[in-house]
C-alpha cells in the first residue's frame, strides 16, 4: 500500500490542490492520497483561518467521490500545534506496512528549512515537490544536501536513508486559497475554483466574509 500524506491549510480547499493530488497519485503509483487537514499552521498568520472543522467539512464534501482521497485528522485531533513530521510518525504508527510519501507544493517546500526537525523527514519517508507557477526551486534544501545525490536515471535525489526526493511537474494552476478568500470578502463568484459543494458550504455558513478573513 503507498499513501501519499499532502498537508494544508486548506482554507478552503481548491481545484488546484484536486488536480495536483490526482496528478502526484498517477505518477508516485500511490494507493491514496490523504488531505491533512492542519489545526493551527504555524508558519501561516492565524487568524484568517477558518476554524478546522469547517476546513475538515469542506475537505470531506470535495473528496467524496473519490475513494482514493480521504481526509486525515490526525493533526486536528493531537493537543497543540502541528508540525509534520509528529504527522508522517503517527500515519506510519498507525499503518506500518505502508510506503509513505509527503506532499507539498514548491512554495511550501521553499520554506521547509524553518520547520520543526525538518531534516527527518527525508529520513522517514520519500517526498513528492510538486511544481507551482511563479516558484522555482529543484534542489534538496541547502542545510541538508549533502545528505542527498542525485540519480540520473530515476531523475530524484536520493537521501542517506535511501528515500527520494523527486520534483514533480504538474499542470499550472493559478488558484490560490488567499484568492478565493479574497473573492468571497469582495462578493466575487468563485464558481468552478472550488467544488460545488464547497461553494455552497461557504456560502451557507457565510466564510470568508470579513476583511480579516481575506488575509
Ligand atoms: P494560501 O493561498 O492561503 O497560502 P494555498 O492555496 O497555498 O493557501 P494550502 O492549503 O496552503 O493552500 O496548500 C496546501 C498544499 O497545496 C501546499 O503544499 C501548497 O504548496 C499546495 N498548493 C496549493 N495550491 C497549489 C497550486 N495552485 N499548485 C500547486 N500546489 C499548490
Amino acid at each position: 500500500m503507498r499513501i501519499g500524506l499532502f498537508g494544508g491549510t486548506f482554507n478552503p480547499v481548491h481545484a488546484a490542490h484536486l488536480r495536483a493530488a490526482e496528478e502526484v497519485r498517477e505518477r508516485c503509483s500511490l494507493d491514496r492520497v490523504e488531505f491533512v487537514v492542519s489545526a493551527v499552521p504555524p508558519h501561516k498568520n492565524a487568524s484568517g483561518v477558518a476554524p478546522a472543522e469547517h476546513r475538515r467539512h469542506m475537505l470531506e464534501l470535495a473528496l467524496e467521490d473519490n475513494p482514493a482521497f480521504v481526509v486525515n485528522t490526525s493533526e486536528i485531533e493531537r493537543a497543540g500545534r502541528s508540525y509534520s513530521i509528529d504527522t508522517i510518525l503517527a500515519a506510519q504508527a498507525r499503518t506500518s506496512a505502508a510506503h509513505f510519501t509527503f506532499v507539498l507544493g514548491a512554495d511550501a517546500f521553499a520554506e521547509i528549512e524553518s520547520w520543526k526537525r525538518f531534516d527527518e523527514i527525508f529520513a522517514r519517508c520519500d517526498v513528492a515537490v510538486l511544481s507551482r507557477p511563479g516558484v522555482t526551486i529543484e534542489r534538496p534544501p541547502i542545510a541538508v544536501e549533502k545528505a542527498f545525490c542525485y540519480d540520473s536515471d530515476r531523475r530524484v535525489y536520493v537521501h542517506a536513508s535511501g528515500n527520494a526526493l523527486a520534483f514533480v511537474p504538474i499542470t499550472p494552476l493559478m488558484i490560490s486559497a488567499s484568492d478565493i478568500r479574497q473573492r468571497c470578502a469582495d462578493g466575487r463568484s468563485i464558481r468552478y475554483l472550488v467544488p460545488r459543494a464547497v461553494e455552497e458550504y461557504i456560502a451557507a455558513h457565510g466564510l470568508y466574509v470579513g476583511r480579516a478573513a481575506a488575509s
